[in-house]
């Protein structure tokens, strides 16, 4: 069974706090309660939990003062807080938001509008952990000129994954690392070939050829690939950004 988020409630009413820790369990939270914030500092470091609610007018503490000392503690940064306030001016509002707190809600509000909220700010939050940003990532709509993705050793010209023998991978991956820069037929050979003394100088330039006949099928009448009469070759920076 996966283990169920832990909500830490801090909330002196013991009314309220009874409601807010009804409505989670039914919906498969785990809610602990502290009814003070020296409580709640307690149970926070006691073990860190998913989420916490922090009611603004505490006994021993405001919640914006127990909200500093919570994102102090270690791991305290990572754990968002969502305010409650009794208080329905707009300078409990701004000022809780300006804190960095996640949301808050003012009072009286509704225990399934609360428990709404949560899973929102636990979805929200839990975003950058499970997708890490992969290797070659373009927009949806417009896909980027050059894609390299090196795991799958493929190349992608405006969103097209292109077929390319080992060498031509090897040749054009240097190319799109580096836009502008010119390469030199030996650095080529060199770099691709490992310096093979079999190879001439004849070899790149063949691969460069083939690679431009491929590349001319995604894009027609463009040529992404410079010749530097006597020096070498360079990925051209001065493609469209769409077809
Ligand atoms: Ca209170």
């Amino acid at each position: 069974m996966a283990l169920k988020p832990r909500i830490l409630i801090v909330e002196d009413e013991s009314g309220i706090a009874d409601t807010l820790q009804y409505v989670l369990s039914t919906d498969g939270f785990a809610p602990v309660w502290a009814s003070t914030a020296e409580d709640a500092i307690a149970q926070f470091s006691a073990e860190l939990p998913a989420l916490a609610v922090l009611d603004v007018g505490l006994p021993d503490l405001n919640g914006f003062e127990l909200f500093r000392r919570l994102q102090a503690l270690p791991g305290g940064k990572q754990v968002p807080m969502l305010f409650l306030t009794a208080r329905s001016d707009e300078i409990d509002r701004v000022v809780g938001l300006e804190l960095g707190a996640d949301d808050y809600i003012a009072k009286p509000f509704s225990p399934r509008e609360l428990v709404a909220r949560v899973r929102t700010i636990l979805r929200r939050s839990a975003r950058p952990l499970t997708t890490a940003a992969p290797a070659v990532t373009a927009p949806a709509n417009t896909p980027a000129i050059w894609a390299l993705d090196e795991e799958r050793r493929q190349i992608r010209f405006y969103g097209k994954l292109l077929e390319l023998s080992r060498y031509e991978y090897g040749v054009l991956r240097l190319l799109v690392q580096k836009p502008g820069r010119v390469f030199t037929r030996d650095e080529l050979l060199l770099q691709v070939w490992g310096g093979d003394n079999d190879s001439f100088d004849r070899t790149v330039d063949a691969h460069i050829k083939t690679l431009r006949a491929k590349l001319k099928l995604v894009a027609p009448g463009h040529d992404p690939i410079r010749t530097l009469r006597g020096s070498g070759y360079a990925l051209s920076e001065e493609l469209p950004e769409t077809l």
